[in-house]
């Protein structure tokens, strides 16, 4: 505790992200993609006007906002920008959830969303998940909440919902905000997207992260009503967060104006992800089905923690969570053919040989 900290300030437990190597390893612990983004980013960078740096950026970032909204067939008053999706969600946290009522959330999921809620004060119900690590949507009250918030694909588990179950949920939550990360959107799942002008209470949120490798560029997004947009506007600080700074912004649209090298990523992604399951089960792992970047699995030779350490001491950096309820397992990004395969090749020799 520090004389020097605000009230509430030594409640704070901070985030603690996957580690950031300082030497070279094959680095498969925070989801970030193999793949250099679209060749348009790169005469982006190299040719960039670095007089434009002098002024401040245009404060409604349209540009952006248009290639966006055309990219997902919405209008620019239903597109927000922020300063990676995390910036986007602790906006979202603060502009709709603050009420007497708890969030529900996941119990397992993304571990800023309690963060979030600590931060901005807001009580917090976790809906367990059901055998197949799914929340069971169709199960949660109509009422008695103060908001619903998931990412879908799910992380860690890599779940995603279906747009239909997706619309059902929504059909019965009419009265308080749902928010749907999509972090992981592009490898394979449905988005919620089509169904925002059917559902006012409707936010998606996304990201350059991880489909657009351009995590290092903070750049982050949400769809969803003009009325949920224009109540982010509200929250959003000065120049620090939105708009996004000119490189990123410049950067965002040469990635979305290069549809075809996203496809091929994303596929290349699919692609590996199916193989290293495959390959993970043969050594029997339990692995859930994925629609994300990543895999979640389970060894049965060993525990998670000592294919974590193994894999560690041997070059490979993995997720791996020891929390109640998740320290069976591992989280797996998806990296390149040969970097899985470096993977598969160390978990195959059995423990201590
Ligand atoms: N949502 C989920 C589910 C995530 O896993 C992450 C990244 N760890 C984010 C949002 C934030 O991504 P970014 O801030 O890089 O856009």
């Amino acid at each position: 505790m520090s004389k020097f900290w605000s009230p509430g300030v030594e409640a704070l437990t901070p985030y603690v992200p996957g580690e950031q190597p300082r030497q070279r390893m094959i680095k498969l612990n925070t989801n970030e993609n193999p793949y250099p983004p679209a060749k348009g980013v790169e005469r982006i960078l190299r040719h960039f006007d670095i007089d434009t740096l002098r002024r401040y950026p245009d404060p409604t970032s349209i540009a952006l906002r248009e290639a966006l909204a055309h990219e997902h067939g919405v209008k620019p008053e239903q597109v927000f920008v922020g300063n990676g999706s995390d910036e986007v969600l602790a906006f979202a946290f603060r502009a709709f959830f603050c009420r007497s009522e708890p969030l529900l959330i996941p119990e397992h999921t993304y571990s800023f969303y309690p963060v979030y809620c600590q931060l901005y004060g807001l009580e917090l119900k976790k809906l367990p998940l059901n055998e197949r690590w799914e929340v069971a949507l169709d199960q949660l009250p109509a009422d008695g909440h103060g908001g619903i918030a998931f990412a879908n694909p799910n992380a860690p588990t890599g779940h995603a919902h279906e747009r239909s179950a997706l619309q059902g949920l929504l059909e019965r939550q009419r009265e308080r905000v749902v928010l749907i990360d999509e972090a992981y959107a592009g490898f394979g799942a449905e988005s919620a997207v089509p169904l925002i002008d059917e559902f006012p209470n409707l936010l998606v949120t996304g990201t350059f992260s991880k489909s657009r490798s351009l995590a290092g560029l903070r750049i982050g997004f949400a769809i969803g009503s003009s009325e949920l947009i224009e109540g982010l506007e509200r929250i959003k600080d000065s120049f620090n967060s939105y708009p996004l700074d000119p490189i990123a912004s410049a950067a965002a649209i040469a990635s979305l104006e290069d549809g075809e090298h996203y496809q091929r990523c994303c596929k290349a992604i699919m692609k590996t992800r199916q193989h290293t399951h495959e390959a993970l089960e043969t050594l029997g792992y339990t692995v859930l089905p994925s629609k994300s970047n990543f895999l979640f699995a389970s060894p049965s030779q060993e525990s998670a923690a000592a294919a974590f350490a193994r894999l560690r001491e041997n070059g490979i950096l993995v997720r791996y969570f020891d929390r109640p309820g998740l320290s069976d397992w591992l989280r797996i990004s998806i990296g390149n053919d040969e970097e899985m395969k470096a993977l598969v090749d160390v978990l195959r020799h059995e423990p201590g040989q």
